[in-house]
């Protein structure tokens, strides 16, 4: 479908064999409890992990046989009466192997209907084409969908086409049907700011204009879900000046790696990225640079 071929056409595929729903991993618990659940996965080019730069440097950083297969992971903090969800997977209309949000939900024993706050990084189609059902309806009835002002302000912009290369129309053309089936409902918020108590979104912007990350507490400690910042657990670490073709603005999402792998390195927080394998870990200093500490 028109959806899915552009994107195919750079070589972005199916898996063949798809992921299974799963909880990836679980923090704390009691009254804070972050799980983090499988959207499944895709696979792409390892060139386009990191443009420009010989294949062999690259192959010899990501050591998996190409393609490159990535993980989808979706961020679920309940606390209280709250089920907080960071972006919501990519729904049925994406690539077959993605869109297992809904059977990782039932594996951990959460109803869509007890969902009650769904938070953008941003509105790429692995984070948002995941909001609707079969039926155009938003997935989980009773959730307030929050968003940063310049993400849905740059993808609804009718301009939005010129700024993307042709094989990312498609993204554009998904952002802007689901933003209007959500209508009202996705509530337009200013990164650099305390979105809902103790959830503090932090500009993280290059990957897409208005990315957002978010520093939450969940089981006693500080937790940061990273979204698409930090995406490839050697890449993204030990050379955050690669440039992913992901990224809409390549210098920018350079300055915002540096930025977050400083602070984070300094605070050790944990931290969950949406592609990184196992989805939890820590930024640990190496030498001059970083690497990924699995959790
Ligand atoms: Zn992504």
């Amino acid at each position: 479908m028109l959806t899915r071929r552009s994107f195919c056409a750079a070589g972005v595929a199916a898996l063949a064999v798809p992921a299974r729903a799963q909880v990836v991993a679980t923090l704390g618990g009691g009254p804070q409890t972050l799980t983090v659940l499988s959207d499944g996965g895709f696979e792409m080019p390892a060139t386009m992990l990191a443009q420009g730069v010989a294949p062999d440097a690259v192959a010899a950083l990501v050591k998996q046989p190409t393609p490159y297969r990535t993980v989808l992971n979706v961020t679920c903090l309940r606390r209280g009466d709250e089920t907080i969800l960071f972006d919501c997977g990519a729904g049925p209309n994406f690539l077959a192997g993605s869109g297992k949000l809904a059977d990782s939900l039932a594996a951990a024993g959460i109803a869509p209907d007890t969902v009650t706050h769904v938070v953008f990084t941003h509105l790429h189609p692995d984070h948002f084409w995941g909001a609707l059902d079969d039926f155009d309806s938003p997935i989980f009835p009773q959730a307030r969908w929050l968003v940063a002002e310049p993400e849905i302000a740059f993808w609804t912009d009718s301009g939005v086409y010129e700024r993307l290369p042709e094989d990312r129309h498609a993204f554009a053309a998904g952002a802007q049907r689901i933003a209007k089936e959500l209508g009202d409902r996705l509530e337009r918020l200013k990164p650099g700011a305390e979105w809902l108590p103790g959830i503090e979104a932090i500009a993280t912007p290059g990957h897409t204009p208005g990315h957002t990350s978010f520093a939450v507490q969940a089981g006693g400690e500080q937790v940061v879900v990273l979204g698409d910042a930090l995406t490839h657990p050697e890449i993204s670490f030990r050379h955050p000046d690669w440039r992913p073709a992901t990224d809409h603005d390549a210098d920018l999402a350079v300055a915002t790696r540096r930025r977050l792998l400083e602070r984070l390195g300094a605070d050790k927080a944990t931290i969950v990225g949406y592609h990184l394998p196992g989805g939890v870990g820590r930024v640990a200093q190496d030498g001059a640079g970083y690497r990924f500490e699995r959790a």
